[in-house]
């Protein structure tokens, strides 16, 4: 059965509700042999693809992930990457800005990892954050500094998505293509993987208190999430969600997204002009003799 990309994505200024979308569908796969087989052959494709991004050297590509606690943000990118040639891609995880960070706006500490020409960057977590954790806990607002005058507009969170939307077209603009997860898991599905967590000791340092205090704080992050995704995802910048209580099925619907992304680049190496050519297969005379 083939993946449609567009099956999953939010449509530009469509309202969602996260209860319409669901956390599982019929799986893409029908044994695990094939769902390797067909990951696999996702891999190889990206990998190729990767290597004319780089080649061309005119775009580049950004993902980024967002997801509720343990929806499995890592091992999508572990698995999904796993193909590309490390030279030409990128991982940043954002967790607590430090206070650094916490002195610039709150789209500098990402912009300096923005991935460069014929690169592939990928955004574990991200500015989004700054809509979404920061939102259901505005007390985070207190250590930002921000003038009063910003943190009293009731536009607050309006300007804040804009401020988002504005920077995603400038890069798009500029060649940056921008593809957004939102990994969907089920409350039930992050109960069971918090349980495998505790019951395994090698996935002990995984779980932290704070997970906990985020769980049951379920409903508003929804919401956040919900009014986000409305918000923010355009054509320039898609958000795709990502039904992620089966990992298998999510990583072959999030590599299957990325292919299409960059299939939509039309790719193809640089050819060599006339001058070039001659040069060459003068060089070509060189090496011979
Ligand atoms: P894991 O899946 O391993 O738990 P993680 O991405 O949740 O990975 P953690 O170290 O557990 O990593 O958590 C990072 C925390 O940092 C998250 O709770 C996230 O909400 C928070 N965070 C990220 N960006 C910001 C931000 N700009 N302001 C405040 N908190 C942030
Ligand atoms: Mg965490």
């Amino acid at each position: 059965m083939k993946i449609d990309p567009q099956a999953f994505r939010v449509r530009p200024d469509e309202k969602i509700k996260l209860k319409h979308w669901p956390t599982r569908v019929k799986p893409f796969y029908s044994s695990k042999a094939q769902y390797e087989k067909i990951l696999a052959a996702h891999i190889a494709e990206l990998s190729r693809r990767q290597g004319k991004l780089y080649a061309h050297n005119r775009y580049s590509l950004l993902l980024i992930f967002q997801a509720m606690d343990a929806a499995g943000k890592d091992s999508a990118i572990r698995h999904v990457m796993s193909g590309v040639n490390p030279q030409g891609c990128q991982v940043y995880s954002f967790k607590q800005p430090s206070a650094e960070e916490l002195a610039h706006d709150f789209l500098w500490r990402t912009t300096r990892c923005l991935p460069e020409r014929g690169h592939i960057g990928i955004f574990n977590r991200s500015y989004y954050e700054e809509v979404l954790v920061v939102r259901v806990h505005p007390e985070i607002l207190a250590g930002q500094a921000l003038p009063k005058a910003a943190l009293a507009d009731p536009d607050f969170w309006a300007n804040r998505y804009r401020s988002i939307v504005d920077q995603e077209q400038h890069l798009h603009r500029n060649g940056t293509r921008i593809v957004k997860f939102f990994l969907h898991v089920s409350k039930a599905e992050q109960r069971k993987r918090f349980l495998a967590r505790l019951d395994d000791p090698d996935k002990n340092w995984k779980f932290s208190r704070s997970d906990l205090a985020e769980r049951a704080r379920w409903k508003d992050y929804q919401k956040a999430y919900e009014a986000c995704l409305s918000a923010t995802s355009t054509k320039a910048a898609p958000w795709f969600v990502v039904p992620a209580d089966d990992k298998a099925n999510a990583r072959l619907i999030i590599s299957q997204i990325v292919l299409a992304a960059l299939d939509q680049l039309k790719l193809s190496y640089p050819q060599p002009d006339q001058a070039h050519r001659q040069e060459l297969s003068a060089i070509r005379a060189q090496l011979a003799q």
